[in-house]
């Protein structure tokens, strides 16, 4: 039979396995934090109402969203670890993570409900995480997908990042030379030709899709779609921009560009460093051939950081300040 001992002493063993997992001690002794997984942020309503009814059963009925998304039902007791990892699991609910290891991805709604998205960021974030998730590396790696160059997730600010992009084109036929895109456009990337159809200058442009948006007669159209890629980045007390890698990534690409991510990483990055600290210790070039592998011409260079469309997304005054992307043998 269980006594009160053994059942607390099985409870911290599991705590101490389960470190790698979701389960975060509070400053309140016994208490723990249960996060609980939710990629992109999504969950069912069934999923959320156990999540509060076991909130209510074993916290205080409190949950916490955190930074990264995650639904974190606070003031559990220790020993009843297992009891609530059984009840989340009647619904589904999986537990997340901590630690150096591979997070659960983060995304915005994307092309899928918001009407700035271009790219699908809450497929791909709960794909990324099915596929990644737990997987080790030297320190925490977290992914994020943005839907457009607006970034609400911040893919600028994470060890790799997604954030969607458009090529408008324009179907000159049904035009009527209105001008209203080239009036959105606040990069200035289009001006009118001698006919009054709009000319984009691509070296200009930062694939926000506004002229896409505005044109009364859809007569500018989305191009080419994909993900523009920054690696390197985090906050904390010593915080690391991303640096911009690749552009216009297509969908089909992603995984194999986070699979090459963290094989790179795992090479090259010492125990307890972030991949952007490593990128300052070993130069960002070996990187970006390992990558070049995986999206080809997608690939960055110095000469594309040097243009209008990537220094005016860029925080100011960083331009100035990335490393020399190097010309690649
Ligand atoms: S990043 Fe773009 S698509 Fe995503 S929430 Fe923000 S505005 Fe919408
Ligand atoms: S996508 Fe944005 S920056 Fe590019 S031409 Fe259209 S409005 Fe201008
Ligand atoms: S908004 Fe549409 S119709 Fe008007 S100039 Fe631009 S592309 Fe042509």
């Amino acid at each position: 039979m269980d006594t009160d001992k053994s059942k607390e002493q099985r409870a911290e063993q599991r705590a101490e396995e389960l470190k790698a997992g979701g389960f975060i001690p509070q400053r309140q002794r016994g208490k723990i934090t249960v996060r609980c997984k939710a990629p992109g942020g999504r969950m069912t309503s069934e999923r959320l109402a156990k999540i509060a009814e076991v909130a209510q059963e074993y916290g205080q009925g409190l949950v916490h969203l955190s930074v990264r998304m995650s639904p974190e039902i606070l003031y559990v007791e220790l020993s009843d670890l297992d009891d609530v990892v059984r009840e989340l699991e009647e619904v589904g609910q999986e537990i997340a993570s901590c630690g150096k290891r591979f997070r659960v991805s983060t995304a915005c709604g994307g092309c899928e409900y918001n009407p700035n998205g271009w790219t699908d960021t809450q497929r791909l974030a709960v794909q990324a995480t099915d596929r990644f998730f737990g997987q080790e590396t030297p320190h925490k790696f977290k992914t994020t997908f943005s839907g457009c160059v607006i970034d609400c997730p911040r893919a600028r600010e994470t060890d790799l990042g997604f954030q969607g992009m458009v090529s408008p084109r324009l179907e000159d036929e049904k035009c009527t030379n209105c001008g209203i895109c080239v009036r959105v456009c606040r990069d200035e990337a289009l001006t009118m030709d001698a006919k009054e159809l709009p000319v984009r200058d691509a070296d200009r442009c930062t694939s926000c899709g506004d002229c896409i948006k505005s044109c009364p007669l859809d007569a500018m159209v989305p191009g080419r779609t994909g993900h523009a890629v920054y690696v390197g980045g985090k906050h904390g007390k010593h915080p690391h921009v991303a640096y911009p890698v690749a552009q216009l990534v297509p969908d089909d690409t992603v995984m194999d560009v986070i699979e090459a991510t963290m094989d790179w990483y795992r090479q090259h990055g010492n125990t307890g460093e972030r991949i952007g600290n490593t990128f300052d210790r070993v130069g960002i070039d070996g990187f970006r051939r390992a990558l070049r592998d995986v999206v080809g011409d997608g690939l960055l260079t110095a000469e594309d950081l040097q243009k209008h469309g990537w220094r005016s997304v860029f925080y100011r005054g960083l331009a100035d300040t990335f490393p020399q992307y190097g010309a690649l043998d």
